[in-house]
């Protein structure tokens, strides 16, 4: 009998053991992967030179693969998931939630700034640096005005084709001025002065480049300082890469026309559907394939990575308030908030988005993450699918909580480097603008370090000192992108959470009208359509 028990509670507890192993396997192997990617990144590194740029590129493939799979999902999942969700909303639910959503993704942003501003403050990286920052290699970036207005059109571009592979970017030139340092004791032989004698002088001149002027020095002369002088044109050019929120913004109008035509849209609607369920279809088959493509992305970047213990220490300090920063957000602030709205296990809800928060950390890539990220709300965290279309695709685009935060604590950083003092005013300005900045951001690697240029220009601080940062920014960008996922899954919770009465509302209107509607023959309201199959699609 005793013996029985045993057995039989022995059997329990290993299909129990089964039962979670089977349940998080994907996490299982996304954890693996991540081990793996790091050991073997670290252990390449002592037999792959940095210079052996070939072994890299092909270290690289298996990741590159993955990025290709996730990037080709985006359009059709951004396109479907918001033209089905808003045609398949009541315009005033569609509103409703849409005001909630664009609460939370402020509110949260401004948190992050704040509580960046807050610790770069009280810790200084500035200050404490070591003096041997590599101030060489240049970052052009555009001014903050310009970079606004680019934001803004590319919020309704011209093409919706090229939207699709390009966008709009604007571009300064300047004219290039050379700024010589201070020279002693140098010989000078000038055709330009009305002199062909030897002097020897103290000089330190500025000179515009179209002047022709010949020297010959008797010691090794500096090299010169190249920065900007008049603006000498500017155009509108086309950039590589996705108009992602030209997308959004084009479907959002196009999904909420479709649910006021009615009857007449249905056919439209239906093939946005189908067009969905397919994606999230072949997301699932894409996710099975994410850790060996994170495996190869993580270590191929270790193995890529030029003096790293040089690079920790000298930024050491300002990488240190960005993490504290970035943690402080992820494990209080915005379970906090999820936990005063919802009432539920907010760690929980983290602990469902584990593989989209590695996925986030292997890709640097937030747009690249939606696939995954819709897919663990829906499966794991049992987000009803209205709203994760909804609610996501916008997320990705403009909601970035990391990408805030670093922007705050950077340009103070770079500020208190300079030993430029920043007061109350150009604080309230670099909290504004690190929000604007966010927002502009892409969801992709480094989009962060470009619009720090609407920042550092907003508050006189030159933009080109971005380069300050640059060696590490490959390394807070993951952590930054998880974040930045992290947030947009907590904002789905809560928006279902404060939309429920919306959403159930809307459930029994549609079946009191699917009643009717079968009793006449007629049509079965859209909403009811998207809550049922996609209970049922996978
Ligand atoms: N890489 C980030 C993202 O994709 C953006 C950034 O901060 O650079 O969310």
């Amino acid at each position: 009998m005793a013996v029985d028990d045993i057995n039989m509670k022995t059997r329990k507890g290993s299909e129990r053991c089964k039962e979670i192993i089977k349940d998080n396997l994907l996490v299982i192997f996304m954890i693996i992967a991540v081990i793996i990617g790091v050991a073997m990144g670290l252990g390449l590194r002592e037999q792959v030179p940095t210079s052996d740029k070939r072994t890299i590129f092909y270290l690289k493939f298996p990741g590159d693969l993955l990025l290709n799979m996730l990037k080709m999902l985006i359009l059709p999942l951004i396109v479907s998931s918001l033209i089905s969700a808003m045609s398949g909303l009541k315009a005033q639910a569609s509103g409703k939630m849409g005001l909630r959503t664009v609460i939370y993704y402020l509110v949260t942003t401004f948190c992050a700034v704040i509580l960046g501003i807050i610790l770069v403050v009280s810790i200084e990286p500035g200050y404490k640096r070591n003096s041997t920052i590599d101030r060489s290699g240049s970052a052009k970036a555009a001014e903050g005005l310009p970079s606004l207005l680019d934001l803004i059109r590319n919020c309704f571009p011209s093409n919706l084709i090229s939207a699709c592979f390009e966008k709009q970017e604007t571009v300064l030139k300047y004219e290039q001025i050379k700024i010589y340092p201070e020279i002693k004791n140098i010989t000078m032989n000038s055709t330009d002065m009305n002199s062909n004698t030897s002097s020897t002088m103290n000089m330190s001149t500025t000179m515009n480049m179209s002047t022709t002027m010949t020297m010959s020095t008797t010691t090794e002369a500096p090299q010169p300082k190249i920065v900007d002088g008049d603006l000498q044109s500017i155009s509108l050019n086309t950039v590589g890469g996705m108009n992602v929120l030209g997308l959004v913004v084009f479907s959002l109008f196009f999904g909420g026309i479709l649910a006021r035509i009615g009857e007449q849209g249905k056919p439209l609607v239906d093939v946005f559907f189908s067009l969905h369920i397919v994606t999230m279809k072949l997301i699932t088959l894409v996710i099975w394939y994410s850790p060996i493509g994170v495996t190869f992305l993580i270590a191929s970047k270790l193995v890529s990575m030029e003096k790293p213990e040089e690079m920790f220490t000298q930024l050491g300090y300002y990488m240190l308030t960005v993490l504290v920063g970035l943690a402080i957000h992820a494990f209080i602030v915005l379970p906090l908030v999820y936990f005063i709205f919802t009432r539920k296990n907010p760690y929980k809800f983290m602990y469902g988005m584990l593989q989209a928060l590695l996925t986030a950390w292997g890709t640097a890539s937030s747009s690249a993450t939606l696939p995954v990220t819709m897919n663990c709300l829906e499966e794991r965290n049992h987000v009803d699918p209205r709203v994760t279309m909804f609610v996501t695709p916008i997320g990705a685009t403009v909601n970035m909580d990391g990408t805030a935060l670093y922007e705050a604590v950077a340009a103070i950083f770079i500020a208190q480097y300079l030993g430029v003092p920043m007061d109350f005013g150009k604080v309230v300005i670099i909290s504004l603008t690190a929000t604007a900045a966010a927002i502009g951001a892409a969801g992709v690697p480094s989009a962060g370090l470009v619009t720090m240029a609407i920042v550092l220009s907003a508050v006189g601080l030159p933009v080109e000192e971005v380069r300050l940062i640059l060696a590490i920014d490959w390394f807070l960008d993951r952590f930054r992108t998880a974040i930045n996922v992290l947030g947009d899954a907590y904002g789905a919770g809560i928006v279902e959470h404060l939309s429920s009465a919306d959403i159930e509302a809307m459930d029994l209107e549609v079946e009191k009208a699917s009643i009717n509607d079968e009793k006449s023959n007629g049509v079965v309201n859209e909403a009811f359509n998207i809550k049922t199959a996609v209970d049922t699609k996978m």
